[in-house]
């Protein structure tokens, strides 16, 4: 008997025009594979369109007011800046636009075939092509192997009155900033937008159910930043909730579950984001969960062998680097026959405040809870920067190394101060090759800078 082989119109289908989807696309289809990848949106995804990269751009403009508001005292006069966020917010929307662009581009170049619509699965090598408003079918394609690279949604409190909040989406579709805005929540978004706003000018409150500030980072951190949050004149209210939000004449009041009641012009609720997987029609392929979050191997395969998951829809950090390594790797993989893995090791992170917080490895308290506590040594430095000695700001930034006393490696280091993101990247590569303390220390500093304190910190 002659058996049939299947033949399906494309190697591989990406669902999810993202970080993770469009590197692994272009990466299988630099090997000549036949790539599918259908996105709902504009090309990009959350990090292009509505995330890193237009609140980086805001970030430059909170940062370049900052400075000039406070510079008087190296001579600089800048009395009267006034900030018209109706050109950033149109520049800002041109940049996306614009990148959006250079990866259609790219795609194209590649012989990426782009479907626009919702993916949707019809059996397990099957996808259909929904258009969002008529929700007719639009096309129908198959192919080997589908990765699934979605990515996440804005979490919902499930409130009276949420609708009327924004989420970080929305942030990014303002035509102008508003005047007054309550921020809900504690981690990167919320604190980001938070510093922000401040600096351009709007009045800000934010709310955390919790007592700190960017829980689950060295406590140090979250310090530095309270402190300089408050500096910056962020109105923080700690231990209380929001329980729901009514319409009062043009503006939004919350209420607490104080009961205390807050009015502004909008509301931002960043409380965490989750897999965006209903739309896909997963439930037929009864596909393993973990949480929320699809499970899937080191590989990157979920629990059926021709779909693969990347990026913000799989439990590991929800970071574009990750997910865009992600990517290449499974198409190393799968379509280049490498044997590759992601390192998940020493991955740096940043929050954009103003000034940031970066960081790599073991907060202090996760390396004592590891290695018990006396094992552990702490370098610490918090100084006022150079850059601030004729400002009015005078807020400190802050260095820190978490140390392994009996190998000497060093297992974190930790940095709140202009520009540590920079500095940060360059440590986790000396992490991930295993530097020691000692290795730190005969390194010669470089003078006058910040991170010379790196190099310079003895016990
Ligand atoms: P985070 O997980 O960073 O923070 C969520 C915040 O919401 C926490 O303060 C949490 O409080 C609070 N929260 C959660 N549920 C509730 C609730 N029901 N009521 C009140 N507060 C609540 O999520 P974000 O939305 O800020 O960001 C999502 C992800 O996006 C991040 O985890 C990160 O992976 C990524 N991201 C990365 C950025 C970067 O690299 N710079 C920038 C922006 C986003 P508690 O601490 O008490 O749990």
């Amino acid at each position: 008997m002659i058996k049939k082989v299947l033949e399906f119109e494309f190697d591989l289908i990406v669902v999810g025009a993202g970080s993770g989807g469009l590197a692994a696309a272009k990466r299988a289809a630099s090997y000549g594979a036949k790539v599918a990848i259908i996105e709902v949106n504009k090309i990009g995804g959350t990090c292009v369109i509505r995330g890193c990269v237009p609140k980086k751009l805001m970030v430059y403009a909170a940062k370049s007011k900052k400075n000039m508001d406070s510079s008087e005292g190296y001579g600089l006069k800048n009395k009267g800046i006034s900030f018209e966020s109706n050109i950033l917010l149109k520049n800002v929307k041109e940049e996306v636009s614009r990148l959006s662009y250079i990866h259609r581009n790219a795609l194209n170049k590649l012989n990426v075939t782009i479907f626009e619509g919702l993916g949707r699965f019809k059996t397990q090598n099957e996808l259909e092509i929904i258009c969002p408003k008529t929700k007719k079918i639009l096309n129908k394609i198959s192919s080997k192997k589908i990765l699934i690279s979605v990515g996440g949604k804005p979490k919902k409190l499930n409130i009276p009155g949420e609708e009327f909040a924004w989420t970080s989406d929305d942030i990014f579709e303002l035509d102008t900033f508003p005047d007054t805005i309550l921020i809900v929540g504690g981690g990167y978004i919320a604190c980001e937008f938070a510093s922000i706003f401040r600096n351009l000018g709007t009045e800000v409150t934010q709310l955390i159910r919790g007592q700190s500030l960017l829980n689950g980072f060295d406590e140090d951190l979250s310090s530095c930043l309270e402190e300089s949050t408050a500096f910056n004149g962020i109105n923080l209210i700690s231990r209380n909730q929001l329980n729901s939000i009514k319409r009062v004449n043009g503006n939004l009041e919350s209420t607490l579950c104080s009961g205390d009641k807050i009015l502004t012009n909008n509301i931002l609720i960043a409380t965490g984001r989750e897999p965006n997987l209903l739309p896909l029609n997963l439930d037929f392929l009864n596909l393993k969960m973990d949480g929320s979050y699809l499970e899937v191997d080191e590989l990157n395969r979920t629990s059926n062998a021709n779909i693969f998951a990347v990026g913000d829809i799989i439990n590991k950090p929800n970071l574009t680097p990750v997910a865009i390594e992600q990517g290449r790797v499974f198409s190393d993989n799968f379509f280049n026959h490498k044997k590759r893995k992601v390192n998940y090791e020493y991955i740096p992170k940043a929050v954009f405040t103003i000034p940031e917080i970066s960081t790599v490895g073991l907060s202090e308290k996760r390396a004592r809870e590891i290695y018990s506590e006396e094992n552990i040594k702490i370098f610490k430095c918090k100084f006022t920067p150079m850059s601030n000695t004729f400002k009015n700001d005078k807020s400190k930034c802050m260095l820190k190394i978490v140390v392994n006393k009996l190998t000497d490696k060093v297992l974190g280091c930790h940095m709140f101060g202009e520009t540590s993101s920079e500095i940060i990247q360059m440590v986790s590569i000396s992490l991930n090759a295993g530097i020691t303390k000692k290795d730190f220390d005969i390194t010669m500093a470089l003078h006058p800078t910040i991170s010379e304190e790196f190099v310079t910190m003895y016990s």
